[in-house]
């Protein structure tokens, strides 16, 4: 029997939302409507030193702000709770723990600059590879540490050839795990990594359906090992969205201020013309008309999203300020 549609939108409330991860929570949360599913909001704060409270109570109040709801999880003004990553910590271990006990993770100590340096690391598209040299090094992370005389971190024992799985907007995904290598799931700073904490709260929420930024679909290859390893229920459905670009051609970040979400806000962008814009650059909108979320959900199907990257021009924020 199939499980009810549950999605999530999942903030890190380490920068200000801008047009490109607007898009993707809009798009994310069209998909869980169109389905009449439950939406979650989640919010992954586990980097503790980069998040502040101030950007998790823009980005609720943002996303609100657009036009968008969710069923369960903070609203702007909530404090945190078990919704917010950062107090979830000793779920995180308790999955940790059973991999180590299983002889799925293990500790490391080898510093960035380590894996980088060694010679027989191959360069994936996301740096060096690690090349797996504390695999099997250990006996156990009391050795590693007293050893070492640092904190090590926990690495997955990534086993297996290669990993498939269908996209609903790239297609059929095959990665090979030999080009991901063994990942952290729990760092030197005593933080767990985001594959850990996304895949054991996709899993613990229930959530069957993950939309999220073409950037994350090696990221899925992950975390579907760990689904498997922690004997977890998986997300049934995938789609890898395309990202939206600042003028220059570049990947919409932190430093692109006038096209956070805050910004246009406080210069008194209507709401309804920045979701009509993203909807539009994505395919769902004929023209680029002013739009709000809920009126998006008739017509919403997977197959209308483009596959390219969407470039902001100064025409479209003119239109936006109209
Ligand atoms: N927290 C991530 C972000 O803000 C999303 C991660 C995910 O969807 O798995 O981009």
């Amino acid at each position: 029997m199939s499980r009810p549609a549950v999605g999530r939108l999942a903030p890190t409330p380490s920068g200000w939302l801008h047009l490109g991860n607007a898009r993707t929570f809009l798009l994310a949360w069209l998909w869980v409507r169109s389905c009449h599913g439950r939406v979650i909001m989640r919010i992954e704060d586990i980097d503790r030193p980069r998040c502040k409270p101030e950007l998790r109570e823009a980005a609720l109040s943002e996303l609100a702000w657009l036009g968008l709801d969710w069923d369960v999880g903070p609203h702007a003004g909530d404090p945190p709770g078990e919704y917010d990553q950062g107090t979830r910590f000793e779920v995180y271990r308790r999955c940790l723990q059973k991999l180590a006990d299983a002889g799925l993770a293990y500790p490391c100590t080898c510093t960035r600059k380590d894996i980088e340096q060694a010679s027989s690391a191959p360069h994936g598209d996301e740096g060096a590879i690690y090349p797996g040299t504390c695999r099997g090094r250990w006996d156990s992370y009391e050795h590693a540490k007293r050893e070492s005389g640092i904190e090590p971190a926990w690495r997955f024992r990534f086993e297996g050839a290669s990993i498939h799985f269908l996209d609903d907007v790239s297609g059929d995904v095959s990665i090979d795990r030999s080009t991901l290598g063994d990942f952290v799931l729990w760092r030197r700073d005593d933080l767990p990594s985001y594959q850990l904490a996304v895949t054991v709260d996709d899993a613990l929420m229930g959530v069957t359906q993950v939309l999220r930024g073409r950037d994350l679909l090696t990221s899925t290859a992950r975390q579907l090992a760990l689904y498997a390893a922690l004997g977890l229920q998986a997300p049934a459905q995938w789609a890898h969205v395309p990202f939206v670009q600042d003028a220059q051609g570049r990947r919409m970040a932190k430093r692109d201020g006038d096209l956070s979400l805050n910004h246009l806000r406080e210069t008194g962008v209507d709401p309804s013309r920045v979701v009509g814009l993203l909807a539009w650059s994505a395919g769902l909108l004929a023209d680029l008309q002013p739009a709000a979320p809920r009126e998006l959900v008739g017509d919403f199907s997977l197959q209308r999203i483009g596959k390219e990257d969407f470039v902001v021009t100064e025409e479209h924020l003119t239109w936006l300020h109209k």
